[in-house]
């Protein structure tokens, strides 16, 4: 969905949209939608710049940081987006502001917001970069490759403590 700033009465206006999985794609491959996507915002204009905020629902699923495992992360996000238009941005009129903004600032074409590209970034936004399946999560076996939640392989052996082993070699 694409808002079109010449449409917008009185210079702001309310969106909502809702994005089924299969219509989005987060700019993070590890990352997929198992629910659909809620988006709510405003969106007002202001000369050059555009402010959006607004709020994104969904549920993201990557994998387990440590097995591999896939893992559920519920995605409840705000969001304070500032958009200028590219020549405004070439101009350097708002530099200074760029560096002392905490909110996001992109450049656009002047015509229209593209609300797909905020779910879409929102949802790797709010999914954190590491995610284990649980807090114990015992991983893989960076011998054999096996899931270690799912019983202990052979290799474990390794793990002898290295006093005994220490005494072994006594005898
Ligand atoms: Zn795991
Ligand atoms: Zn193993």
């Amino acid at each position: 969905m694409r808002i079109e700033l010449e449409n917008l009465e009185g210079s702001k206006g309310d969106f909502a949209h809702v994005y089924q999985p299969e219509d989005l794609n987060p700019v993070d491959e590890r990352i997929s939608l198992t629910e659909p996507a809620t988006i709510t915002g405003k969106v007002r204009l202001a000369g050059n710049e555009v402010f959006v905020n607004g709020h994104v629902n969904t549920r993201a699923r990557v994998e387990c940081d440590r097995c591999l495992q896939p893992v559920e992360a519920p995605v409840d996000a705000d969001f304070a987006l500032e958009y200028i238009t590219g020549s405004e941005y070439e101009l350097g009129g708002s530099a200074v502001e760029l560096t002392e903004a905490e909110m996001s600032v992109s450049v656009f074409d002047g015509e229209a917001i593209d609300v797909d590209e905020i779910v879409n970034e929102q949802v790797v936004l709010a999914v954190p970069t590491r995610m284990l399946c649980r807090e114990d999560c015992k991983g893989i076996c960076p011998e054999c490759g096996s899931d270690r939640n799912t019983g202990n392989c052979s290799c474990a052996i390794e793990d002898i403590d290295p006093r005994w082993a220490a005494l072994k070699n006594l005898k």
